[in-house]
C-alpha cells in the first residue's frame, strides 16, 4: 500500500559531485514507480527499514519556499533535478512541487538538468522552454512487457516515453534518450536510433551487476527467460565472459549508431566492482 506523507525539510539544495550540476534537488523522497534496479534502493540516506522502496513518498511541501532562500545564499550555477526520485511521478499532479521549483529556477536564471522517465514532464513544456533547461536525460527501454512487469511494473509504458521524447525534441528541448538498463541477451538495439531519429545522441547504461539486489533482478529476468539462467550466473562470476558479453553489446550499439549516423555513449560497469551510489539526497 502506497503511503504519502507531507514533510518539511531543512534544506533543498544539496551539494553533489555527480558532475551534472553543483547541487541536486529532489522534491520528493521515495518514488511511486519503485523500479527493481533503482540505485536509490541501496541508498541508506533515503531508504527506509520499515517500508519497501516504491511504497512511500514524502512530499517535501516546503521545498519551493526553501529554494527561494537557498538560491540567494548558495548561488548555484547548475542544478540536477531527480537524482533520487522521479520529479514527475503521479503525486506531482496534486502538489505541483516540481512545477514551483522549475518556476523559481527560471526566475533566478539558474540552469538545470533533469533525470526522468515520465511523460508527465510534457505538462511543463513552457517552463522547460524558458531558456534554462540545459538537458533532460529521458530513460527508456524496449524489453518486452513480461520483463517490464518484473523489473518496473509501475513505470510509464515505453511507447509513451518514446512519444514524449519525440515531442520534447520537436519543441526544441535538449533531450538525451537514456536507454537503461541494457540487459545482456535480451535488449535489442536494432532500429532504436532510427526510431528516435530526432535525437543526435543516445546513451546506454548496462545492467549493473554490482547492485546489492542483483540476484532478485536476475530472478525476475530468468523467470521470463529460464534459458538465460546459466549465462546470468556466469556473468556474476566470470570476468572474461562478462567482459566479452558487454564488448559484443558495445559493438552492436556502435554498428547501429554508425548505420544511423548518430552518436552514442555506453556505460559498462566494472566487473566485481564495489557498488557505490553516487547520488545524494
Ligand atoms: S523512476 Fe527512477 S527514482 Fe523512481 S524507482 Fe525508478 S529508477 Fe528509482
Amino acid at each position: 500500500m502506497l503511503e504519502f506523507n507531507e514533510v518539511k525539510i531543512t534544506r533543498i539544495l544539496n551539494p553533489t559531485s555527480i558532475g551534472l550540476g553543483d547541487f541536486v534537488i529532489n522534491p520528493f523522497m521515495g518514488c511511486e514507480f519503485g523500479c527493481l534496479y533503482c540505485y536509490v534502493r541501496a541508498n541508506r540516506v533515503v531508504s527506509r527499514k520499515n517500508k519497501p522502496w516504491g511504497e512511500y513518498v514524502d512530499i517535501r511541501i516546503n521545498a519551493p519556499e526553501l529554494l527561494e532562500k537557498e538560491i540567494i545564499k548558495n548561488k548555484p550555477k547548475q542544478v540536477l533535478l531527480g537524482s533520487t526520485t522521479e520529479c514527475f511521478q503521479p503525486i506531482e499532479r496534486k502538489y505541483k512541487i516540481t512545477e514551483k521549483i522549475l518556476g523559481i529556477l527560471n526566475k533566478h536564471g539558474v540552469n538545470f538538468v533533469i533525470l526522468t522517465r515520465s511523460p508527465a514532464i510534457l505538462d511543463y513544456l513552457e517552463l522547460l522552454k524558458a531558456g534554462f533547461c540545459r538537458k533532460i536525460y529521458f530513460t527508456l527501454n524496449n524489453f518486452g512487457p513480461e520483463f517490464k512487469a518484473g523489473l518496473e511494473p509501475k513505470s510509464p509504458d515505453f511507447k509513451s516515453r518514446e512519444q514524449a521524447i519525440k515531442t520534447l525534441i520537436s519543441e526544441g528541448v535538449s533531450v538525451v534518450p537514456y536507454f537503461s538498463p541494457v540487459l545482456p541477451f535480451v535488449s535489442d538495439f536494432s532500429g532504436i536510433f532510427m526510431k528516435l531519429e530526432g535525437a543526435q545522441t543516445i546513451e546506454f547504461e548496462c545492467l549493473n551487476f554490482n547492485l546489492p539486489n542483483i540476484r532478485d533482478i536476475i530472478s525476475k529476468i530468468v523467470s521470463v527467460a529460464p534459458s538465460l539462467q546459466q549465462d546470468y550466473e556466469r556473468m556474476l562470476r566470470d570476468r572474461e565472459f562478462y567482459t566479452k558479453v558487454f564488448k559484443e553489446i558495445e559493438e552492436d550499439i556502435k554498428n547501429a549508431a554508425l548505420s544511423a549516423k548518430k552518436r552514442y555513449n555506453i556505460y559498462i560497469h566494472n566487473f566485481g566492482g564495489y557498488f557505490k551510489n553516487v547520488y545524494e539526497k
